[in-house]
């Protein structure tokens, strides 16, 4: 308990700041590490805020901390230990350094040099009687790519996730974050959004301006706090439900049955559609972004119900046909 008055409200020691090491280590940022750093200690301890509270017995693991400027803004926050996974190994002795700061006070840092895509939670976090905070400035280059894991991560209860009040608290290029949170009937309405809200409640916290970043980067950033629902809107496997997701917003502007349809041979397209979406109820003239979580998820039911009828065409690749529109080969979450 003493240890835990004098944790709360903790101080770090007087540090040089995150600006000075970078200058001192040298740290010029690497573009294809998707790189940019924040200065500003009032941005970073926002970015914390955001995560809710933070309990001294919490563990938080922290994404790609670089200089480690959010890094210090977590330690502020005492948790009882604390993760980092860093690809780039020049970070090591700014974190080092943060590491030795905190071992006075009681606090566990553990430094990973490591792909955040190949880290083994269930390895490195093996008792789950602790809640788990994840938290990251994220490199834009795999932000989609480690949510879209995470999502299944999280279908599965797996990972990160076996817990179910793991909270994501990530940043993203202001459009992706406004894609993740975009409800029904919204512009940017698009399968990152339908596949975010299926399993978690989506909250966008506030924005970043890029010049707040060194180097700036050319957009803004939007700040999203991902909730995992209590009770995920299915149970269907994940890999049909981003199947199904993916065909439908193939053709964004077009009537959902027209991505939909994609899922069947061109012979028998036009009347299995008509009985599937007759079956899940839902009006085939309406365009991806007019469809609800719900009305996706009854298209993947239905779709399901057909292919275990049907297992052949389980197997149809529209992709592998001749004369697909380039655009519907690409596997952008937009
Ligand atoms: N957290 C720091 C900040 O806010 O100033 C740095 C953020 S910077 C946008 C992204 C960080 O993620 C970089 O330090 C980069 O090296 C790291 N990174 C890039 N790809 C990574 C990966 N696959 N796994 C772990 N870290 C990665």
């Amino acid at each position: 308990a003493a240890v835990r008055i004098l944790k709360s409200g903790m101080r770090l020691p007087p540090l040089p700041t995150v600006r000075e090491l970078v200058k001192l280590y040298q740290l010029q940022a690497l573009k294809q590490l998707s790189q940019n750093f924040l200065m500003d200690e009032r941005i970073t301890d926002k970015i914390v805020k955001s995560a809710g509270r933070i309990d001294t017995h919490d563990i938080v693991l922290e994404v790609g901390p670089g200089p480690g400027a959010i890094t210090r803004s977590i330690l502020r926050r005492s948790p009882q230990r604390l993760i980092l996974v860093e690809k780039d190994h020049r970070f090591l002795p700014s974190l080092e350094l943060l590491k030795e700061c905190a071992k006075p006070l009681d606090l566990q840092v553990d430094i990973h040099i490591d792909d955040i895509l190949r880290f083994n939670m269930e390895h490195h976090i093996p008792d789950t009687t602790q809640r788990l905070h994840l938290i990251g400035n994220l490199p834009f280059a795999i932000s989609t790519r480690l949510i879209i894991n995470w999502f299944e991560d999280l279908s599965l209860r797996r990972g990160a996730f076996r817990r179910n009040d793991t909270c994501m608290t990530l940043t993203f290029q202001k459009e992706v974050a406004e894609r993740i949170c975009a409800n029904l009937g919204d512009k940017q309405r698009c399968r990152l959004s339908v596949m975010s809200q299926i399993w978690t409640q989506p909250v966008m916290k506030f924005t970043i301006p890029g010049k707040a970043f060194v180097p700036k980067p050319e957009v803004d950033v939007g700040v999203v706090k991902l909730i995992p629902l209590k009770q995920p809107k299915t149970d269907l496997p994940f890999g049909l439900v981003e199947k199904v997701v993916r065909h439908i917003f193939n053709m964004r502007q077009k009537y959902c049955r027209r991505g939909y349809g994609t899922l069947f041979p061109p012979q028998d397209r036009d009347d299995i559609c008509y009985e599937l979406f007759q079956r899940a109820d839902v009006e085939d003239t309406l365009r991806p972004f007019q469809l609800s979580v719900d009305e996706c998820i009854r298209l993947a039911t239905v779709y399901k119900e057909f292919i275990d009828a049907n297992p052949d065409i389980a197997r149809y690749d529209f992709r592998a046909q001749k004369n697909v529109p380039t655009e519907m080969l690409s596997d952008e979450y937009v």
